[in-house]
């Protein structure tokens, strides 16, 4: 952990103590440990049924029986599903955008607590999942950032659940910012960005696969090809948000 890192996380810990609690957004006045207060928390958006079945898009539309999207459908993909747990917009995204590009750190808290709420969607809890794997950043991307969201979000949702993290992958390709790129580009801007550290972690195991927003979905699933090939038992994704 750098100076930076530890200077930063001291000053945070300070201003805990110093300052009342408050709403990350807002500011409003809340309870020790409440991050987000009742009205902002109300105003995050839940994405509820009806959706697809292995990636989360809603669907707009009255339909009652399970589906799949037709983005999904034609696509082979390497995860069982993808749940996230919010629609990335408003103070989702915001929180996110602050998380990661503006180093609030604090904002992890709020994240985790909305993230954890995927653990309660039945194809998230049954099977029961062997550990959690961050997808990885690169070590330039890391250096810049000096935290990996991905692996903080892990890390406290493994609090909650008790369930292991395990850095089993590692981004060996620096990519490009992949915002520009459509759905096809940004699968061969990926091949080959991702590694398998450890092959007796991911063996057998079923593994469920974390981030903070899921967009199109290459990511996690270029992640996805790359532990099945190593002998996963099955891969899952879980993020905050869906884009
Ligand atoms: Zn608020
Ligand atoms: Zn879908």
């Amino acid at each position: 952990m750098s100076v930076a890192t530890i200077t930063r996380r001291i000053f945070s810990a300070l201003g805990t103590l110093c300052f009342p609690p408050h709403c990350a957004a807002c500011k409003a006045e809340t309870g020790p440990g409440i991050h987000v207060c009742a009205e902002c928390a109300e105003s995050a958006q839940r994405i509820e049924t009806p959706f697809c079945q292995r990636c989360s898009q809603p669907f707009d539309g009255a339909i009652t029986q399970e589906f799949t999207c037709a983005n999904c459908a034609g696509r082979e993909l390497h995860f069982v599903c993808a749940v996230a747990a919010y629609l990335s917009h408003g103070v989702v995204r915001n929180f996110i955008h602050a998380f990661k590009y503006e180093r609030q750190f604090h904002l992890r808290r709020p994240l985790a607590d909305w993230l954890a709420h995927t653990l309660d969607d039945p194809r998230i809890s049954a099977p029961p999942f062997d550990a959690l794997v961050p997808v990885p950043l690169h070590h330039i991307r890391f250096r810049e950032r000096e935290f990996n969201q991905a692996a903080e979000l892990a890390a406290l949702v493994s609090q909650r659940c008790g369930i292991p993290v395990s850095h089993a992958l590692k981004r060996t390709r620096y990519t490009s910012t992949q915002t520009k790129l459509d759905r096809h580009e940004r699968m061969e801007n990926l091949r080959g960005a991702f590694r398998v550290r450890h092959t007796a972690r991911v063996k057998e195991r079923h593994l469920v696969l974390v981030d903070d927003v899921f967009t199109t979905g290459s990511t996690v699933e270029e992640c996805s090809r790359v532990l099945m090939r190593a002998g996963a038992a099955s891969v899952r994704v879980i993020t905050v948000a869906r884009g």
